[in-house]
Protein backbone atom coordinates (compact mmCIF):
# COMPACT_ATOMS: atom_id res chain seq x y z
CA UNK A 1 0.00 0.00 0.00
CA UNK A 2 1.54 3.66 -0.65
CA UNK A 3 2.14 6.20 1.97
CA UNK A 4 3.49 9.19 2.35
CA UNK A 5 7.01 9.35 2.49
CA UNK A 6 7.95 10.24 6.28
CA UNK A 7 9.72 13.32 6.78
CA UNK A 8 12.95 12.44 7.29
CA UNK A 9 14.35 12.03 11.23
CA UNK A 10 15.79 15.53 11.91
CA UNK A 11 12.50 17.27 11.00
CA UNK A 12 10.50 14.34 12.99
CA UNK A 13 9.38 17.15 16.06
CA UNK A 14 8.31 16.06 18.51
CA UNK A 15 4.84 17.81 18.88
CA UNK A 16 5.35 19.40 22.33
CA UNK A 17 8.36 20.99 20.48
CA UNK A 18 6.67 22.12 17.06
CA UNK A 19 4.38 23.53 19.08
CA UNK A 20 6.18 25.33 21.69
CA UNK A 21 8.76 27.06 18.84
CA UNK A 22 5.97 28.49 17.32
CA UNK A 23 4.12 29.92 20.84
CA UNK A 24 7.96 31.10 21.52
CA UNK A 25 8.34 33.25 18.22
CA UNK A 26 4.55 34.73 19.00
CA UNK A 27 5.15 35.51 22.57
CA UNK A 28 8.33 37.16 21.89
CA UNK A 29 6.49 39.52 18.84
CA UNK A 30 3.56 39.99 21.31
CA UNK A 31 6.08 40.87 24.13
CA UNK A 32 4.79 38.84 26.58
CA UNK A 33 5.67 38.94 30.03
CA UNK A 34 7.51 35.89 31.91
CA UNK A 35 5.23 35.16 34.65
CA UNK A 36 2.13 34.88 32.12
CA UNK A 37 4.66 32.97 29.41
CA UNK A 38 5.34 30.48 32.85
CA UNK A 39 1.48 29.91 33.40
CA UNK A 40 0.48 29.17 29.59
CA UNK A 41 3.41 27.20 29.04
CA UNK A 42 2.35 24.78 31.51
CA UNK A 43 -0.60 22.73 31.38
CA UNK A 44 -3.74 23.27 34.02
CA UNK A 45 -3.84 19.68 34.87
CA UNK A 46 -2.73 16.24 33.86
CA UNK A 47 -4.59 13.38 35.07
CA UNK A 48 -3.34 9.46 34.12
CA UNK A 49 -5.33 6.42 35.57
CA UNK A 50 -5.14 2.42 34.94
CA UNK A 51 -7.81 0.84 33.42
CA UNK A 52 -8.46 -2.37 34.21
CA UNK A 53 -10.63 -4.03 31.39
CA UNK A 54 -11.66 -7.59 30.78
CA UNK A 55 -11.12 -8.49 27.19
CA UNK A 56 -13.79 -11.00 25.23
CA UNK A 57 -11.27 -13.84 25.95
CA UNK A 58 -12.17 -13.08 29.72
CA UNK A 59 -8.34 -12.08 30.36
CA UNK A 60 -8.01 -8.57 32.28
CA UNK A 61 -5.74 -5.81 30.64
CA UNK A 62 -4.54 -2.76 31.72
CA UNK A 63 -4.65 0.19 29.63
CA UNK A 64 -3.48 3.88 30.27
CA UNK A 65 -5.84 6.88 29.77
CA UNK A 66 -4.55 10.36 29.87
CA UNK A 67 -6.54 13.53 29.70
CA UNK A 68 -4.79 16.76 29.85
CA UNK A 69 -6.58 20.24 30.74
CA UNK A 70 -3.82 22.80 29.23
CA UNK A 71 -6.20 25.93 30.05
CA UNK A 72 -9.46 26.66 30.90
CA UNK A 73 -8.93 30.74 31.14
CA UNK A 74 -11.46 31.15 28.51
CA UNK A 75 -13.81 28.84 29.75
CA UNK A 76 -14.45 24.76 30.13
CA UNK A 77 -11.74 22.85 28.57
CA UNK A 78 -12.40 20.83 25.12
CA UNK A 79 -10.76 18.58 23.14
CA UNK A 80 -10.91 15.07 21.76
CA UNK A 81 -10.27 11.99 22.67
CA UNK A 82 -7.88 9.48 20.66
CA UNK A 83 -7.44 6.13 21.18
CA UNK A 84 -4.31 5.00 19.46
CA UNK A 85 -0.94 2.34 19.96
CA UNK A 86 1.51 5.85 20.20
CA UNK A 87 -0.67 7.56 22.75
CA UNK A 88 1.81 9.08 24.90
CA UNK A 89 1.68 12.34 27.57
CA UNK A 90 3.69 14.61 25.05
CA UNK A 91 1.40 14.67 22.41
CA UNK A 92 -1.44 14.97 24.43
CA UNK A 93 -0.34 18.25 26.16
CA UNK A 94 0.84 19.30 22.52
CA UNK A 95 -2.71 18.37 21.48
CA UNK A 96 -4.11 20.01 24.57
CA UNK A 97 -2.66 23.45 23.96
CA UNK A 98 -3.35 23.43 20.47
CA UNK A 99 -7.08 23.25 21.25
CA UNK A 100 -6.71 26.31 23.62
CA UNK A 101 -4.70 28.95 20.24
CA UNK A 102 -7.56 27.20 17.98
CA UNK A 103 -10.44 28.39 20.34
CA UNK A 104 -8.72 31.30 21.35
CA UNK A 105 -8.17 32.01 17.49
CA UNK A 106 -11.80 31.49 16.53
CA UNK A 107 -12.90 33.44 19.58
CA UNK A 108 -15.15 30.42 21.03
CA UNK A 109 -15.27 30.52 24.82
CA UNK A 110 -13.60 27.10 25.70
CA UNK A 111 -10.15 26.48 26.67
CA UNK A 112 -8.09 23.53 25.82
CA UNK A 113 -7.82 20.03 26.83
CA UNK A 114 -7.83 16.43 24.80
CA UNK A 115 -7.35 13.18 25.97
CA UNK A 116 -5.69 9.52 25.05
CA UNK A 117 -5.90 6.23 25.73
CA UNK A 118 -3.18 4.02 24.40
CA UNK A 119 -4.78 0.58 22.64
CA UNK A 120 -5.41 -0.15 19.41
CA UNK A 121 -9.01 -0.04 18.73
CA UNK A 122 -8.38 -2.01 15.11
CA UNK A 123 -7.93 -5.43 17.15
CA UNK A 124 -10.31 -4.83 19.49
CA UNK A 125 -13.80 -6.29 19.44
CA UNK A 126 -17.00 -3.38 20.04
CA UNK A 127 -17.36 -4.33 23.37
CA UNK A 128 -14.40 -3.89 24.13
CA UNK A 129 -14.09 -0.89 22.69
CA UNK A 130 -17.47 0.32 25.09
CA UNK A 131 -16.15 -1.48 28.14
CA UNK A 132 -12.96 0.60 27.92
CA UNK A 133 -14.60 3.97 26.87
CA UNK A 134 -16.85 3.52 29.94
CA UNK A 135 -14.26 3.08 32.16
CA UNK A 136 -12.28 6.09 31.34
CA UNK A 137 -15.46 7.69 31.46
CA UNK A 138 -16.18 6.85 35.16
CA UNK A 139 -12.02 7.43 35.79
CA UNK A 140 -12.25 11.01 34.59
CA UNK A 141 -15.98 11.47 36.02
CA UNK A 142 -14.63 14.14 37.87
CA UNK A 143 -12.48 15.92 35.67
CA UNK A 144 -15.30 16.19 32.85
CA UNK A 145 -18.30 18.26 32.86
CA UNK A 146 -20.24 20.54 30.55
CA UNK A 147 -18.62 23.36 32.49
CA UNK A 148 -15.49 21.95 32.94
CA UNK A 149 -14.21 19.48 30.72
CA UNK A 150 -16.38 18.81 26.97
CA UNK A 151 -14.29 16.19 25.22
CA UNK A 152 -15.18 14.92 21.39
CA UNK A 153 -14.03 12.42 18.88
CA UNK A 154 -10.59 12.62 17.96
CA UNK A 155 -8.35 9.20 16.21
CA UNK A 156 -9.70 6.50 16.84
CA UNK A 157 -13.11 7.20 18.75
CA UNK A 158 -16.31 8.82 16.99
CA UNK A 159 -20.18 8.95 17.78
CA UNK A 160 -20.11 6.04 18.74
CA UNK A 161 -17.64 6.30 21.40
CA UNK A 162 -18.77 9.64 22.29
CA UNK A 163 -22.40 7.90 23.03
CA UNK A 164 -21.01 5.67 25.43
CA UNK A 165 -19.16 8.25 26.85
CA UNK A 166 -22.53 10.92 27.74
CA UNK A 167 -24.74 7.62 28.69
CA UNK A 168 -21.84 6.62 31.86
CA UNK A 169 -21.72 10.17 32.42
CA UNK A 170 -25.65 10.47 32.94
CA UNK A 171 -25.71 7.66 34.81
CA UNK A 172 -23.22 8.70 37.33
CA UNK A 173 -25.16 12.09 37.35
CA UNK A 174 -28.91 10.44 37.45
CA UNK A 175 -30.18 12.45 34.52
CA UNK A 176 -29.17 12.92 30.80
CA UNK A 177 -26.41 15.57 30.48
CA UNK A 178 -25.93 15.57 26.69
CA UNK A 179 -23.65 18.92 26.87
CA UNK A 180 -21.14 17.23 28.28
CA UNK A 181 -19.71 15.71 25.40
CA UNK A 182 -20.10 16.81 21.77
CA UNK A 183 -19.31 15.12 18.50
CA UNK A 184 -22.58 12.85 19.17
CA UNK A 185 -24.70 11.13 16.85
CA UNK A 186 -27.61 13.58 15.58
CA UNK A 187 -30.53 11.67 17.81
CA UNK A 188 -28.62 12.27 20.71
CA UNK A 189 -28.40 15.71 20.55
CA UNK A 190 -25.96 16.11 18.05
CA UNK A 191 -25.33 19.33 15.41
CA UNK A 192 -26.23 19.27 12.03
CA UNK A 193 -23.62 20.81 9.91
CA UNK A 194 -20.64 19.33 12.20
CA UNK A 195 -19.63 16.57 9.76
CA UNK A 196 -18.53 18.73 7.01
CA UNK A 197 -18.05 21.74 9.20
CA UNK A 198 -13.96 21.49 9.34
CA UNK A 199 -13.93 21.21 5.59
CA UNK A 200 -16.64 23.80 5.20
CA UNK A 201 -13.81 26.24 7.27
CA UNK A 202 -11.21 24.93 5.02
CA UNK A 203 -13.14 26.34 1.86
CA UNK A 204 -13.91 29.25 3.97
CA UNK A 205 -10.60 30.18 5.37
CA UNK A 206 -9.32 29.60 1.87
CA UNK A 207 -11.44 32.08 0.06
CA UNK A 208 -10.61 34.68 2.39
CA UNK A 209 -6.90 34.14 1.72
CA UNK A 210 -7.56 33.67 -2.50
CA UNK A 211 -9.22 37.24 -1.91
CA UNK A 212 -5.80 38.79 -0.65
CA UNK A 213 -3.42 37.39 -2.51
CA UNK A 214 -5.73 37.82 -5.98
CA UNK A 215 -6.57 34.57 -6.93
CA UNK A 216 -9.82 34.12 -8.48
CA UNK A 217 -11.45 31.13 -7.61
CA UNK A 218 -12.98 30.03 -10.93
CA UNK A 219 -9.24 30.28 -12.44
CA UNK A 220 -7.84 28.55 -9.73
CA UNK A 221 -6.52 24.94 -9.39
CA UNK A 222 -6.24 22.92 -6.36
CA UNK A 223 -5.02 19.77 -4.63
CA UNK A 224 -6.31 18.10 -2.08
CA UNK A 225 -4.26 15.77 0.55
CA UNK A 226 -6.28 13.25 2.22
CA UNK A 227 -9.72 12.48 1.10
CA UNK A 228 -11.44 11.49 4.40
CA UNK A 229 -13.77 13.71 6.34
CA UNK A 230 -11.99 16.54 6.07
CA UNK A 231 -10.50 16.22 2.59
CA UNK A 232 -13.22 15.72 0.78
CA UNK A 233 -15.33 18.21 2.05
CA UNK A 234 -13.21 20.93 1.24
CA UNK A 235 -12.66 18.91 -2.01
CA UNK A 236 -16.21 18.81 -2.93
CA UNK A 237 -16.78 22.58 -1.32
CA UNK A 238 -13.97 24.28 -2.85
CA UNK A 239 -15.22 22.52 -6.37
CA UNK A 240 -18.63 24.05 -5.45
CA UNK A 241 -16.87 27.60 -5.07
CA UNK A 242 -15.45 27.34 -8.67
CA UNK A 243 -11.79 25.95 -8.19
CA UNK A 244 -10.24 23.02 -10.01
CA UNK A 245 -9.63 20.28 -8.23
CA UNK A 246 -6.87 18.62 -9.99
CA UNK A 247 -5.45 16.15 -7.79
CA UNK A 248 -6.68 14.43 -4.46
CA UNK A 249 -5.21 11.63 -2.60
CA UNK A 250 -5.76 8.94 0.12
CA UNK A 251 -3.68 6.12 1.54
CA UNK A 252 -4.17 3.73 -1.54
CA UNK A 253 -1.82 6.56 -3.83
CA UNK A 254 -2.31 10.24 -4.82
CA UNK A 255 -4.42 10.86 -8.25
CA UNK A 256 -4.18 13.41 -10.93
CA UNK A 257 -5.84 14.80 -13.66
CA UNK A 258 -5.72 18.04 -14.61
CA UNK A 259 -8.72 18.82 -16.66
CA UNK A 260 -9.96 18.38 -13.07
CA UNK A 261 -11.58 15.59 -10.96
CA UNK A 262 -14.93 15.25 -10.51
CA UNK A 263 -15.82 15.22 -6.61
CA UNK A 264 -18.47 14.32 -6.31
CA UNK A 265 -17.94 10.77 -8.30
CA UNK A 266 -14.57 10.30 -6.54
CA UNK A 267 -16.79 10.43 -3.23
CA UNK A 268 -19.06 7.92 -4.26
CA UNK A 269 -16.63 5.66 -5.95
CA UNK A 270 -14.51 5.80 -2.44
CA UNK A 271 -18.20 5.08 -0.22
CA UNK A 272 -18.60 2.10 -3.05
CA UNK A 273 -14.89 1.47 -2.49
CA UNK A 274 -14.67 0.10 1.16
CA UNK A 275 -14.20 4.30 1.86
CA UNK A 276 -10.64 4.54 -0.36
CA UNK A 277 -9.85 5.41 -3.67
CA UNK A 278 -7.77 2.43 -4.78
CA UNK A 279 -8.58 1.51 -8.36
CA UNK A 280 -9.89 5.37 -9.17
CA UNK A 281 -9.95 5.26 -13.24
CA UNK A 282 -11.33 9.20 -12.94
CA UNK A 283 -7.73 10.33 -12.98
CA UNK A 284 -4.23 9.17 -13.41
CA UNK A 285 -2.44 7.69 -10.47
CA UNK A 286 1.43 9.73 -9.29
CA UNK A 287 4.35 7.26 -9.22
CA UNK A 288 4.75 8.55 -5.49
CA UNK A 289 2.08 9.75 -3.49
CA UNK A 290 4.60 12.70 -1.87
CA UNK A 291 4.22 14.47 -5.34
CA UNK A 292 0.51 15.98 -4.94
CA UNK A 293 2.20 18.58 -2.78
CA UNK A 294 4.54 19.28 -5.35
CA UNK A 295 2.04 20.08 -8.37
CA UNK A 296 1.81 23.34 -9.97
CA UNK A 297 -1.21 24.08 -8.53
CA UNK A 298 -2.46 27.82 -7.06
CA UNK A 299 -4.13 25.84 -3.51
CA UNK A 300 -2.56 22.83 -1.55
CA UNK A 301 -4.62 21.53 1.11
CA UNK A 302 -3.10 18.60 3.46
CA UNK A 303 -5.71 17.27 5.09
CA UNK A 304 -4.37 13.90 5.98
CA UNK A 305 -1.72 13.52 8.70
CA UNK A 306 1.11 15.55 10.57
CA UNK A 307 4.73 16.00 9.25
CA UNK A 308 4.37 16.09 5.46
CA UNK A 309 5.60 19.37 4.77
CA UNK A 310 8.93 19.34 5.54
CA UNK A 311 12.60 20.62 4.87
CA UNK A 312 12.78 17.70 2.60
CA UNK A 313 10.31 18.92 -0.01
CA UNK A 314 8.68 22.49 1.27
CA UNK A 315 11.81 24.36 -1.42
CA UNK A 316 9.55 21.99 -4.05
CA UNK A 317 5.97 23.55 -2.87
CA UNK A 318 4.68 24.99 -6.67
CA UNK A 319 1.19 26.44 -4.71
CA UNK A 320 0.83 29.99 -3.61
CA UNK A 321 -1.40 28.83 -0.73
CA UNK A 322 -1.44 26.55 1.55
CA UNK A 323 -4.77 25.92 3.96
CA UNK A 324 -3.67 23.41 6.72
CA UNK A 325 -6.89 20.96 6.91
CA UNK A 326 -5.09 18.53 9.47
CA UNK A 327 -3.55 19.17 12.53
CA UNK A 328 0.09 19.86 12.07
CA UNK A 329 0.91 19.05 8.50
CA UNK A 330 4.14 21.42 8.18
CA UNK A 331 6.97 21.03 10.09
CA UNK A 332 8.59 24.41 12.17
CA UNK A 333 11.67 23.77 10.22
CA UNK A 334 9.68 24.05 7.27
CA UNK A 335 8.22 27.37 8.08
CA UNK A 336 10.75 30.04 7.22
CA UNK A 337 11.47 28.18 3.64
CA UNK A 338 7.96 28.63 3.18
CA UNK A 339 7.73 31.78 3.92
CA UNK A 340 11.33 32.81 1.92
CA UNK A 341 9.33 31.41 -0.60
CA UNK A 342 6.49 33.87 -0.70
CA UNK A 343 3.85 30.80 0.01
CA UNK A 344 1.17 32.01 1.80
CA UNK A 345 0.05 29.37 4.99
CA UNK A 346 -3.18 29.52 6.68
CA UNK A 347 -2.05 27.45 9.99
CA UNK A 348 -4.14 25.06 10.85
CA UNK A 349 -5.31 26.77 14.71
CA UNK A 350 -7.40 28.86 12.22
CA UNK A 351 -7.97 26.82 9.25
CA UNK A 352 -9.18 23.68 10.80
CA UNK A 353 -11.16 25.43 13.48
CA UNK A 354 -14.44 24.94 11.58
CA UNK A 355 -14.86 21.62 13.63
CA UNK A 356 -14.79 23.00 17.02
CA UNK A 357 -16.64 25.88 16.35
CA UNK A 358 -19.89 23.74 15.28
CA UNK A 359 -18.93 21.49 18.78
CA UNK A 360 -19.05 24.93 20.31
CA UNK A 361 -22.69 25.00 18.37
CA UNK A 362 -23.58 21.46 19.27
CA UNK A 363 -23.13 22.27 23.11
CA UNK A 364 -25.08 25.53 22.94
CA UNK A 365 -27.78 23.53 21.38
CA UNK A 366 -27.80 21.32 23.92
CA UNK A 367 -27.94 23.19 26.88
CA UNK A 368 -30.69 25.68 24.86
CA UNK A 369 -32.27 22.03 24.45
CA UNK A 370 -32.95 23.00 20.97
CA UNK A 371 -32.24 22.30 17.42
CA UNK A 372 -30.74 24.80 15.08
CA UNK A 373 -31.20 23.95 11.22
CA UNK A 374 -28.13 23.24 8.95
CA UNK A 375 -28.50 26.63 7.29
CA UNK A 376 -28.27 28.42 10.61
CA UNK A 377 -25.31 26.46 11.63
CA UNK A 378 -23.29 27.60 8.50
CA UNK A 379 -24.05 30.53 8.19
CA UNK A 380 -22.91 31.36 11.66
CA UNK A 381 -19.44 28.86 11.44
CA UNK A 382 -19.15 30.75 8.04
CA UNK A 383 -19.39 34.19 9.47
CA UNK A 384 -16.80 33.21 12.60
CA UNK A 385 -14.66 31.86 10.22
CA UNK A 386 -14.13 34.85 7.95
CA UNK A 387 -13.76 37.08 11.15
CA UNK A 388 -10.85 34.94 12.36
CA UNK A 389 -9.16 34.99 9.14
CA UNK A 390 -9.58 38.76 9.26
CA UNK A 391 -8.05 39.26 12.61
CA UNK A 392 -5.47 37.13 11.88
CA UNK A 393 -4.45 38.69 8.51
CA UNK A 394 -4.69 42.16 11.00
CA UNK A 395 -2.46 41.24 13.45
CA UNK A 396 -0.04 39.72 10.54
CA UNK A 397 0.24 43.06 8.87
CA UNK A 398 0.57 44.64 12.11
CA UNK A 399 3.51 42.37 13.35
CA UNK A 400 5.06 42.11 10.40
CA UNK A 401 4.72 37.74 10.70
CA UNK A 402 3.60 34.96 8.58
CA UNK A 403 -0.29 34.09 9.35
CA UNK A 404 0.91 31.30 11.35
CA UNK A 405 2.55 33.43 14.20
CA UNK A 406 -0.02 35.95 13.66
CA UNK A 407 -2.68 33.14 14.96
CA UNK A 408 -0.62 32.51 17.74
CA UNK A 409 -0.31 36.26 18.67
CA UNK A 410 -4.04 36.14 18.40
CA UNK A 411 -4.61 33.79 20.61
CA UNK A 412 -2.27 33.85 23.24
CA UNK A 413 -3.20 37.95 23.41
CA UNK A 414 -7.19 36.93 24.23
CA UNK A 415 -6.03 34.32 26.77
CA UNK A 416 -2.98 36.33 28.02
CA UNK A 417 -5.54 39.48 28.79
CA UNK A 418 -8.42 37.04 29.90
CA UNK A 419 -5.77 35.62 32.45
CA UNK A 420 -4.94 39.33 33.67
CA UNK A 421 -8.42 40.78 34.04
CA UNK A 422 -9.23 37.45 35.77
CA UNK A 423 -6.25 37.67 37.95
CA UNK A 424 -5.30 34.39 37.90
CA UNK A 425 -6.88 31.65 39.73
P1 LIG B 1 -10.15 10.75 8.25
O1 LIG B 1 -9.70 9.53 8.96
O2 LIG B 1 -11.60 10.91 7.93
O3 LIG B 1 -9.37 10.88 6.86
C1 LIG B 1 -7.99 10.83 6.75
C2 LIG B 1 -7.64 10.68 5.28
O4 LIG B 1 -6.24 10.73 5.13
C3 LIG B 1 -8.09 9.36 4.66
O5 LIG B 1 -8.47 9.59 3.31
C4 LIG B 1 -6.83 8.51 4.70
O6 LIG B 1 -6.82 7.51 3.71
C5 LIG B 1 -5.81 9.58 4.44
N1 LIG B 1 -4.49 9.20 4.91
C6 LIG B 1 -4.14 8.67 6.12
N2 LIG B 1 -2.82 8.44 6.17
C7 LIG B 1 -2.35 8.86 4.98
C8 LIG B 1 -1.08 8.87 4.43
N3 LIG B 1 -0.02 8.42 5.11
N4 LIG B 1 -0.98 9.35 3.17
C9 LIG B 1 -2.04 9.84 2.48
N5 LIG B 1 -3.26 9.85 2.96
C10 LIG B 1 -3.40 9.36 4.18
O7 LIG B 1 -9.62 11.96 9.12
P2 LIG B 1 -10.13 13.46 9.11
O8 LIG B 1 -11.15 13.62 10.17
O9 LIG B 1 -10.44 13.89 7.72
O10 LIG B 1 -8.83 14.21 9.64
C11 LIG B 1 -7.75 14.55 8.79
C12 LIG B 1 -6.85 15.52 9.50
O11 LIG B 1 -7.59 16.67 9.87
C13 LIG B 1 -6.20 15.03 10.80
O12 LIG B 1 -4.93 15.65 10.92
C14 LIG B 1 -7.13 15.57 11.85
O13 LIG B 1 -6.46 15.71 13.11
C15 LIG B 1 -7.47 16.91 11.26
N6 LIG B 1 -8.69 17.50 11.78
C16 LIG B 1 -9.88 16.88 11.66
C17 LIG B 1 -11.01 17.50 12.14
C18 LIG B 1 -12.37 16.88 11.96
O14 LIG B 1 -13.37 17.54 12.32
N7 LIG B 1 -12.50 15.69 11.42
C19 LIG B 1 -10.94 18.75 12.78
C20 LIG B 1 -9.70 19.37 12.88
C21 LIG B 1 -8.58 18.74 12.37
Amino acid sequence: MAYIEPAPIKDRENPLESMMSRFNIAAEKLGLEEQVYNVLKNPAKQVIVSLPITMDNGKIEVFEGIRVIHSNILGPAKGGIRFAPDVHLDEVRALAAWMTWKCAVVDIPYGGGKGGVRCNPREMSAGEIERLMRAYTLAMIDVFGPDKDIPAPDMGTGPREMAWLMDEYSKSHGMTVNAVVTGKPLVLGGSLGRTEATGRGVMVSALAAMEKLKINPYQATCAVQGFGNVGSWAAILLEERGLKVVAISDISGAYHNSNGINIQEAIAYRDNNKGTLEGYKGAEKLSTPGELLELDVDVLVPAAVEDVITTANADKIKAKLIVEGANGPTSAKADQILVDKGVMSVPDILANAGGVTVSYFEWVQNRLGYKWTAERVNRRSDRIMKDAFQNVYKAAQQYDVPLRIAAYIVAIDKVAKTYKFRGGF
